[in-house]
């Protein structure tokens, strides 16, 4: 079975480099899509409080046979649940459904500068506690920009691990990537092929020709060649095993810098300075 690379986090843990995305995936499909991917080799899971399947995770994780220990899973704070007695509820809740006694990392899922007079720094410490306490193993954030970031800095004690962003060749957020590379806070790369937008993209198209790949295959081999960390999301098999299929090749240099040269900052899904978390 093809090795995928782990990438070491900034306190020692480490994570798969290609995991599995469960937003938008139906409760009722979640046991067998999560099935599906860890027969076929993924070790990493990305659901949230807010994907409402977060006990199908558990339950695909509990049915496979597999260690608890060789699936890192992660989960995210709802939007609705970041004053602190509220998100230690939250996060209380996630490990009741998954029936888990530790997440492998726990985010906050959106800064949210427009709700909780935009405190998200105190919504932080109880991620800190959960982390000092070994229940949470690795804590991150998600949808943070270089300011939100430095707020988290300057006012509390832990690096985030991670920052989960929307990344992709039409959004290739060179800022928010720098800064993290200068912080030893890793990538994670949501949305990795734009929820499809990319696919029909004709520079991605003729390098997929050349080296003999589909254009998802090729977007997500970008991904890996830049040291992001990717969780595609899909209920169709010969997709979910499509996008684990993509260690075999490599694109050269300048393929990577001609797929980069397509950004054009089109974001799929809110901006993160003006999200206010839906209802
Ligand atoms: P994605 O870029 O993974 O695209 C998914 C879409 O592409 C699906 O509609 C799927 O049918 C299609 N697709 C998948 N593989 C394909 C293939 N090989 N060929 C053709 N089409 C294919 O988008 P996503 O689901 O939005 O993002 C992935 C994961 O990122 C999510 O499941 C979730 O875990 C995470 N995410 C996080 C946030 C956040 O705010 N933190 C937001 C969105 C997504």
């Amino acid at each position: 079975m093809t090795a995928v690379p782990q990438i070491s986090l900034n306190n020692g843990q480490s994570i798969p480099q290609l995991g599995f995305g469960v937003f938008q995936i139906e409760k009722a499909d979640t046991v067998t899509a999560v099935t599906t991917a860890l027969q076929t080799g993924y070790r990493h899971i990305d659901t949230a409080q807010g994907y409402g399947n977060e006990e199908e995770v558990g339950e695909a994780v509990a049915k496979s046979g597999l260690d608890r220990a060789d699936v890192f899973v992660t989960s995210k704070l709802d939007n609705s649940a970041h004053l602190p007695d509220d998100a230690r509820l939250a996060f209380d809740a996630s490990l009741a459904a998954m029936g888990f006694d530790y997440l492998d990392l726990f985010l906050i899922h959106w800064p949210l500068p427009d709700r909780y007079d935009g405190d998200f720094v105190s919504t932080w410490k109880v991620l800190e506690e959960l982390y000092r306490e070994g229940r949470a193993r690795s804590i991150g954030v998600s949808n943070f920009q270089p300011h939100h970031l430095r707020r988290l800095h300057e006012e509390s004690e832990i690096t985030p691990a991670v920052n989960q962003i929307e990344v992709h060749p039409y959004l290739t957020q060179d800022e928010v990537r720098a800064f993290c590379s200068e912080h030893g806070i890793a990538i994670e790369a949501w949305s990795p092929i734009g929820q499809g937008l990319e696919l029909e993209d004709p520079v991605i198209g003729s390098i997929a020709q050349r080296a003999g790949k589909t254009p998802a295959q090729v977007i997500l081999r970008w991904h890996i060649q830049r040291g992001d960390i990717i969780f595609p999301k899909s209920v169709t098999t010969a997709r979910i095993k499509e996008n684990f299929d993509i260690f075999g090749f490599e694109l050269s240099d300048s393929d990577v810098a001609e797929i980069s040269a397509l950004n054009k900052n089109q974001r799929t899904g809110p901006d993160p300075d003006t999200f206010t978390g839906g209802v």
